[in-house]
């Protein structure tokens, strides 16, 4: 399986719009960091994590040709405001499969009316189809089984999910123990580290560290990275040997 960074970025993106911070002002294209997002293919299937405002740039950079569905960590508008931007992908192949937590699908009903209308659709609107998500009970994803983890985001939950080694975790404040016990034996985990400064809803960089000094996959990567951790290539020397600033359109292979 390939996993490929189409986003790195905290909600605001990097650079900020109007800000004259030098990590803005970088030239180092690590430092360019869209909003958070994975893709995730392997033979004949490929689905993405999130779909925030950056998903058609990031769809047309990456050269992702064929999507057979969306991951929905939570619906805060970093990780779903790009929703509207499926319909190329509606008209080669058809309905979108979406998979989310009930009260994400909920909220998405509200922010996308007029994508879960039944009667008098706009021809052309984009379509989904809907699957729930529930704590415990993975979901077939292709031939591939998806592990929802429950995390908090201070208040809010959100799902992280693990298929096969690879775990991906994004807006992380709380884990729970139980949840903890689901990523044992990672070869590779992704998680948020916000910034070095704490913050009230996002992993800082030491929490981040922390986590995965618990967790001890082989290879960890860090992503929704705000302008206020610094230039990518001084915080990489900072870290543990094998923790890794995650950038945008890099690619690992599990
Ligand atoms: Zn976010």
């Amino acid at each position: 399986m390939k996993i490929r960074f189409l986003g790195t970025g905290t909600s605001q993106g990097i650079p900020v719009i109007g800000s004259n911070h030098p990590v803005s002002k970088s030239t180092d294209p690590r430092d360019k960091r869209l909003r958070v997002s994975v893709w995730m293919y392997w033979q004949g299937h490929s689905y993405v994590i999130d779909c925030g405002p950056d998903f058609r740039q990031q769809m047309l950079t990456s050269g992702c040709e064929r999507l057979d569905g969306i991951l929905f960590t939570h619906e805060h508008a970093d990780h779903t405001a790009g929703l509207d931007d499926i319909r190329p992908f509606n008209f080669m192949q058809g309905d979108m499969p979406i998979f989310a937590h009930e009260r994400v699908l909920r909220n998405l009903e509200k922010r996308f009316d007029y994508i879960f209308e039944k009667v008098d659709r706009y021809p052309g609107a984009p379509s989904v189809k809907v699957n729930e998500i529930r704590n415990n009970e993975p979901f077939a994803i292709g031939d591939k089984k998806a592990i929802p983890i429950e995390v908090w985001h201070a208040k809010l939950q959100v799902f992280g999910f693990r298929v096969d080694d690879f775990a991906y975790l994004t807006d992380v404040k709380i884990i729970f123990e139980e949840e903890v016990e689901k990523l044992k034996g990672l070869k590779v985990l992704v998680v948020n580290a916000l910034r070095e400064e704490p913050h009230e809803s996002h992993f800082n960089l030491q929490e981040a560290i922390d986590f995965i000094n618990l967790v001890r996959p082989e290879r960890a990567y860090l992503t929704h990275i705000s302008h206020m951790m610094g230039f990518h290539a001084e915080v990489e020397r900072k870290l543990p040997p094998n923790v890794f600033l995650a950038y945008d359109n890099l690619e690992i292979t599990i």
